[in-house]
């Protein structure tokens, strides 16, 4: 899969570091085309060119609007080397082919940001760049397309290693770049054409996907909203499938993927679980005997916060348990599937949202996950880091028994999707205290064992069902406070991931409370 590089078109508006990139392209004997202003500065500096308008045959017009657009150069960008067909087209027309292509565009992004006039702006779009760049990167089976200035030198170590060929893979990454490149200019400029005509934002500017919702609000009334989708097909709330209620909100979209990721963590074939989500923590999650049971776990964990929740189920949702469900105001219910007695017990509640996805999304699978700051976005991998039984190390002088193992994998599956600082207490399969989001692990381990205390006046229970439970934390006990006040509420093990400069204290602290702990070695931060 390596291609020589014999025929290159150098394109370029930021003229930065060309000639020293050009030069070290000639002197490996590569042939040089170029348009107008790029041609100019190559030939100032002594280097042989040859006009794309000389192979067109057509002078560059209309203010540059048209330059490359022409057969004689996408031909040669775009033709298959190991096509008869297209060989025997180039053939007959005298197309050469081009092996690696130089653009960097317009400066449209610059020119919006100093604030030019309309016009100026306009103007600044540029045409043939982008659609050279996008033949170049699906011809990259055999084309090397360049559109940063920061990649002549990796492009240069690469003939270099490969005595003037490039690698597939290498070819690949560069068209990868490459259209990430014109997504973000086309977005660029959307962006800007919402900016001129004073159009909500969110709600027409094209963000790299397809507005799959315009929404009433964004988070509030007084924000403007869209929902995109980035054309995926995995089960989720983007590709689910609604069969009643009103339209999903801004919140009932966040919530509801908050609830579906987090009870897919459960396999169904392990027993079903549900999930209960407020403000995008869980509020409740339980496995069950059956789904009902489970539901109804989950909803006792914190009966108050459940009403108005979204209510996720890791297998098909049936009349029992659409009844349960229904006993209270739920705003979104989210399950693989439904069985038809579970839908019309369910249309008698006009309002309830009713989604169905097809299955469950796998929560080990790879993704990426954007934050907006001003100025920027934070990319990162999607959270699948998963752990096994085998991966846990007991820390402690006991060792846990193995229905607290078993509880305390369940909670750290939970803990997973709850806002940082976690804590989770669980029992028997099911969360009975959650202390979320919290600026202090300290408090949410008391606001955890306060829930748990609700949670058995409610439900009118002897003692709290905080004693003989496990205690899940999304990051290390950096002090043994947090830890001892999990032990006071009555708290028998931990899950923690460990790697505090304290551990020795905190797990001095745990044996002393009689308590078995394990360290995952991962940490789930969610903020
Ligand atoms: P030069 O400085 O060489 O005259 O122009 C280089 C710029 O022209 C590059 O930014 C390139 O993307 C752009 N360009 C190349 N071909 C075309 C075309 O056919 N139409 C437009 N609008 N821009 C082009």
């Amino acid at each position: 899969d390596l291609v020589p590089v014999r025929r290159a078109l150098l394109s370029v508006s930021d003229k930065t570091g060309l000639i020293e990139f050009a030069q070290a392209l000639a002197a490996r004997g590569v042939e040089l085309l170029s348009t107008g202003g790029t041609a100019a500065a190559l030939r100032g500096a002594g280097l042989t060119v040859t006009d794309v308008s000389e192979i067109t045959a057509f002078p560059e017009m209309m203010d540059g609007r048209v330059k490359t657009l022409h057969p004689m150069v996408h031909g040669g960008l775009l033709a298959l080397r190991d096509n008869p067909d297209h060989q025997q087209a180039m053939k007959a027309h005298g197309i050469d082919a081009i092996d690696l292509l130089v653009v960097n565009l317009y400066p449209f992004e610059a020119t919006v940001a100093a604030g030019a006039d309309y016009a100026t702006c306009i103007e600044n779009i540029d045409i043939g760049g982008p659609a050279m760049i996008r033949a170049a990167a699906k011809n990259h089976g055999f084309v090397n397309v360049v559109v940063d200035v920061e990649d002549y030198a990796g492009l240069l170590a690469e003939l270099e290693v490969n005595e003037g060929t490039t690698s597939l893979l290498y070819r690949k990454q560069l068209a990868l770049t490459a259209y990430a490149r014109t997504a973000a200019y086309d977005a660029a400029v959307s962006g800007w054409m919402a900016d001129a005509l004073g159009e909500a934002e969110p709600r027409r500017r094209a963000i790299s996907g397809t507005l799959a919702q315009t929404l009433r609000y964004g988070e509030n009334p007084h924000q403007s909203a869209a929902f995109y989708s980035d054309g995926s097909t995995r089960p989720g709330v983007a590709t689910a499938e609604q069969f009643q209620g009103k339209a999903l909100s801004y919140n009932n979209i966040n919530d509801t993927d908050a609830a579906f990721e987090l009870v897919a963590e459960f396999d169904p074939a392990a027993g079903p679980a549900v999930a209960i989500i407020k403000h995008a923590n869980p509020c409740g999650v339980a496995r069950g005997e059956s789904l009902t049971d489970a539901y109804q776990r989950a909803f006792n964990c914190d009966q108050t916060s459940a009403f108005g929740g979204i209510v996720a189920l890791n297998d098909t949702l049936d009349a029992d348990t659409a009844r349960e469900i229904t006993k209270i105001f739920t705003e979104v219910v989210i399950a693989p599937d439904v069985t038809d007695e579970a839908r019309e017990i369910f249309a008698a509640k006009k309002n309830l949202r009713l989604l169905t996805t097809g299955g469950l999304p796998d929560v080990t699978a790879p993704g990426r996950v954007w934050r907006q700051v001003a100025g920027g976005y934070l990319v990162q991998d999607k959270d699948n880091g998963h752990i096994d039984i085998g991966d846990l190390k007991v820390v402690t002088e006991r060792a846990p028994s193995e229905s607290e193992l078993a509880d305390l994998l369940f909670a750290w599956k939970v803990a997973k999707h709850v806002k940082s600082n976690a804590i989770v207490y669980a029992r028997d399969g099911a969360t009975v205290g959650v202390g979320a989001g919290q600026m202090s692990r300290v408090d949410s381990t008391r606001i955890a064992a306060r829930k748990a205390q609700d949670m058995a006046e409610t439900l009118g229970l002897a003692t709290s069902p905080a004693e003989g439970a496990v205690v899940a934390s999304d990051a290390f006990f950096p002090f043994p406070d947090g830890l001892l006040t999990a032990a006071g509420a009555g708290a028998t093990a931990v899950i923690q991931p460990g790697g505090s400069m304290r551990d020795a204290d905190v797990i001095a602290a745990a044996n002393e409370a009689g308590l078995a702990m394990v360290f995952t070695g991962m940490r789930h931060f969610r903020h």
